[in-house]
């Protein structure tokens, strides 16, 4: 072996330690049901639990009612986090894509939740009559109902500071390492291409758990008890979603929306953020 192919072998050998330390996550892909689904099954779209609602929830500053977007059921979703004594998880959004959200939280307002299901039969919510095409230029539409297609994949931080927290030193001494002014730019420059980082490709999509798609460089909040808030979900932007035209999430451009939560601090302490590509 020549002095550059064994430099090379040893480069990934020393990317296996990291390859080898993924964070496992489940995306979501949605399938059209042909028959609707019960009101506390895990879903995108269609008719949702009412929680402890008893009317449909709107929007406080556009004053029309929300999208609901989906439902994950702990029972089916084990690897979610959940609140103790809470076992579904509730994401509602405004139609309006001006609408003034006025925070960090989302890029409209947006509402995510924890409920207890309990057993017998329920009375659905009433979503007042109300068509966003009326109301706004590019509404986003209610999305028809699906189920879930679930993806357990080994997923892997997404930018150079992700890395860092999510590997520590080790990866800022190995990225030094073999980006440094090395005379062997070849392996230089391999540490830039794509074949590299495909074996620790960070996994896009509406995703639980896993580690964060940041579109630019984010950082996981912290709780106000000191400790870093752990990912626990990314609702991300869908177009055209398997050429099913009339699913449409549309976060600023291509951005997702991210769900923390400190879990010794509990259900309280949820909080989201967001970007745009
Ligand atoms: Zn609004
Ligand atoms: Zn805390």
């Amino acid at each position: 072996m020549n002095d550059h192919a064994e430099r090379l072998s040893k480069l990934l050998k020393e990317l296996q330690y990291f390859v080898e330390r993924p964070r496992t996550g489940w995306v979501l892909e949605g399938v059209r049901v042909k028959k609707p689904l019960r009101i506390s099954e895990s879903k995108f779209g269609g008719t949702p639990y009412p929680g402890d609602r008893d009317q449909w929830p709107t929007c406080p500053t556009c004053d029309v009612p929300l999208n609901f977007v989906l439902q994950l059921h702990k029972r089916r979703f084990t690897g979610m986090y959940f609140p103790r004594n809470k076992n579904l998880f509730q994401i509602f959004r405004c139609p309006n894509a001006y609408c003034d959200a006025d925070d960090d939280a989302a890029d409209r307002f947006m509402t995510s939740t924890f409920h207890q299901t309990r057993p017998g039969r329920r009375v659905p919510l009433k979503r007042p009559e109300f068509d966003p095409e009326e109301y706004f230029d590019y509404p986003e539409n209610p999305i028809p109902e699906h189920s879930f297609r679930i993806h357990r994949v080994a997923d892997y931080p997404s930018y150079y500071e992700g890395r860092e927290e999510w590997w520590g030193k080790k990866w800022v001494r190995f990225q030094n390492k073999y980006t440094s002014d090395d005379p062997l730019a070849t392996y230089d420059a391999w540490f830039y291409e794509d074949d590299f980082w495909s074996r620790i490709k960070n996994r896009v999509g509406i995703k639980i758990a896993g580690l964060p798609s940041w579109q630019q460089s984010g950082y996981p909040p912290h709780c106000t008890c000191g400790r870093k808030k752990k990912f626990i979900f990314q609702l991300a932007s869908i177009y055209d979603f398997q050429r099913d035209a009339d699913w449409q999430i549309s976060i600023g451009d291509a951005g997702n929306v991210y769900h923390f939560v400190c879990p010794p601090c509990g259900e309280k302490s949820l909080q989201t953020c967001w970007d745009c590509g």
